[in-house]
This record gives structure tokens, sequence and C-alpha cells, in this order.
């Protein structure tokens, strides 16, 4: 049972029962989270985990909810943004990101500074702890290729430093960090030439922004890219831009995309997911896998 008056009485307003899903992801719609809670140092996390652990409450770590798709009826138990714990330190060649940073400031910032590597990955609308856990990516660059370490704990709160080799990294996944909280990450970069990594990375962004339907609520990709081809490529091959359940819509400009287009469910959302994933295998044979990561009961 969640104790709600402790842990008001220890996060004060950084502790809200009940916010909807609308105020925490990028898709603006599902359910309410029992508790949602925002720790401002990894120890007040680590506290927090342990808490939950002693308590047997459900706590789930959260970025900026850019690849998730929560469900109306909610996420029982605490909820944990990392978006207070967003330190960025650049060192050299080398920087230190809290889990909770954006993962776009340390893109801007390392080609800022000459730092080559990540500037592709530009845009990029997560944390850096979720950007590392998903091993997000773009234009042939990943979250995990200047990576040096991770630094987290485990369910049961002991400190636990990751050296890349120690991570399977593949495409949008990350074996091995799966149960573990990341607090922190180091990245170390080959030097360039600042004015064309920040040319590069304006490059990227305007692609984007021509290419995405960055105006409405999404949570980018939904599927993962089917080996030799694009989700999007067979999703409007098979016609289905534009197609609409309730608010939820596969985008005109960006097949890969569904978008919240106005007051979209949880159910809405999830339906289309399903009913775009049936037409495709009808149309096609090709399974497409969720790259989106469901939370709670759908
Ligand atoms: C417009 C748009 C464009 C996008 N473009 C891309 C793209 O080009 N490439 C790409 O790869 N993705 C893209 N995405 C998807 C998304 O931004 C990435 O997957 C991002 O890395 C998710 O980070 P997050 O902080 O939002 O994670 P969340 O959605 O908050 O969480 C994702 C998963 O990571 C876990 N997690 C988060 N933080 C931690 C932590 N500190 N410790 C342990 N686990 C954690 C969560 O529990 C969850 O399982 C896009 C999304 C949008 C909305």
């Amino acid at each position: 049972m969640l104790d709600r008056a402790a842990l008001k009485a220890w996060f004060g307003e950084r502790c809200v029962f009940g916010a909807p899903a609308a105020d925490f992801t990028t898709y603006r719609a599902g359910g309410r989270a029992e508790a949602l809670v925002s720790p401002s140092t990894p120890e007040e996390l680590r506290g927090l985990a342990a808490w939950c652990r002693a308590a047997s409450v459900p706590l789930l770590v959260l970025g900026r909810g850019s690849n998730v798709l929560v469900s109306d009826r909610g996420l029982p138990g605490v909820t944990a943004l990392t978006e207070r714990l967003c330190r960025l330190e650049i060192k050299e060649n080398s920087v230190l990101a809290e889990a909770g940073a954006v993962w776009d400031d340390l893109a801007r910032l390392s080609a800022q500074a000459g730092l080559s590597g990540l500037e592709k990955t530009s845009g990029i609308p997560g944390s850096v702890g979720g950007a590392v856990r998903m091993n997000a990516g773009a234009f042939g660059q990943e979250a995990c290729d200047r990576l040096v370490s991770v630094q987290a704990f485990d369910g049961a709160g002991r400190t636990v430093s990751l050296f890349k080799k120690d991570i399977r990294f593949g495409y949008r996944q990350a074996g091995g960090l799966e149960d573990l909280i990341i607090v922190s990450a180091r990245f170390e970069f080959p030097a360039g030439d600042a004015a064309s990594l920040s040319a590069e990375r304006a490059a990227v962004l305007a692609a984007r922004a021509a290419k995405q339907p960055l105006d409405l609520p999404s949570a980018g990709s939904v599927f993962r890219r089917p080996p030799g081809d694009y989700a999007s490529r067979l999703i409007d091959a098979a016609g289905l831009k534009g197609l609409r359940i309730g608010g939820a819509e596969v985008s005109p400009k960006h097949a890969g995309f569904i978008v919240n287009a106005g007051g979209a469910t949880a159910a809405d959302i999830h339906a289309l997911i399903r009913e775009v994933q049936r037409r495709v295998r009808e149309k096609t044979g090709v399974e497409l896998r969720l790259e989106q990561i469901l939370l709670g009961e759908f």
C-alpha cells in the first residue's frame, strides 16, 4: 500500500497524486500516475527506490516520456521522473551527463565544443537515461557510439558501474540495463570542428522538421525497422497515411508516426497500432514490431 502521507511529507510539491500522463509523456494521452515524484539528487532517487521496495510499491523511472504509451487505466505505485537530475559537465574531450539531462542538450553542447560523434542525434527529444536505455539513434549515429560508462543502481540499491563493453547494445536495445536505474553516463569524443559539427546539427534539425509531424504530440517512430526495409515505407504502401481511430491518426506527413490529432485516448492509439500491424501483415506478410513501450494494462 502506498503511504501517501509519508511520500508527500518527503517530496512536498515534487510529489503529485493522480497526474495525467498528458503531463509527463509526449503522446499527451493516457491515464493517471498514482504518485508522480521528481527526486532532486541521485541519492534521493536511490532512497525512493529503497522505500518502494520495502513497501512493495511498484516503481517506474521515466525520462521525458517520449517513447512510451501509458494505459488509460494509469500507473499504479510511484512514477519517478529524472528531470531534476540534469547536470551536464564538459571536461576536455569528455562529458558526464546525469540521467535526466536533455539528450539534445548533450548533442548541442558537444557539437558547439568541437566534440564529434553525437551531432546527428540532434533533436531526439529524450533524456540521457532514456536514450542510453533505448540506444536511441538517427542518421547513422546511436547513443552508445561515444558512451564510455554508465552509473546505475540495481533493485537492491547497490551502485553498479558498467563499461560500454558490459552492455549488449544493438538496434534500439541495451542488453543488461533492463533492471537498472541509470543515474549518469560518461561520453568521450574525438575532436572535430565546432563550426561544421554545428552545421551538421542544423541540417539534421531541418531534415527532422521537414519530414516529421513535430507540431502534434507523438512518441516518434511507432515500430522497429523490419530487416531490410522501413516501417514507414510499408505503412505508406499499404495506404494507411491518415488512417484514424478516435483522436489517433497515422501521420499524413510521416507514416511511421502515430500522432495525437486531438483528444486521443491511449486506447485509440493502441487500437490504431494494432490496426496498422494487421493491415501491413495482410498486405505484405511483414509483422511490424513495436519500438514504443506500453506501460500499464492494455
Ligand atoms: C518527435 C519524436 C522524435 C523521435 N525521434 C527519435 C529518433 O530519431 N531516434 C530514436 O531512437 N528515438 C526517437 N524518439 C523516441 C524517444 O525520444 C527516444 O527513444 C528517447 O531515447 C526516449 O527517452 P526518454 O527519456 O523520453 O525515455 P522514456 O520514454 O521516459 O522511457 C523510455 C524507457 O527508458 C526507461 N528509462 C528512462 N530513464 C531511465 C533511467 N534513468 N534509468 C533506467 N531506465 C530509464 C523507461 O523506464 C522506459 O522503459 C522520438 C520521439 C519523438 C516524440
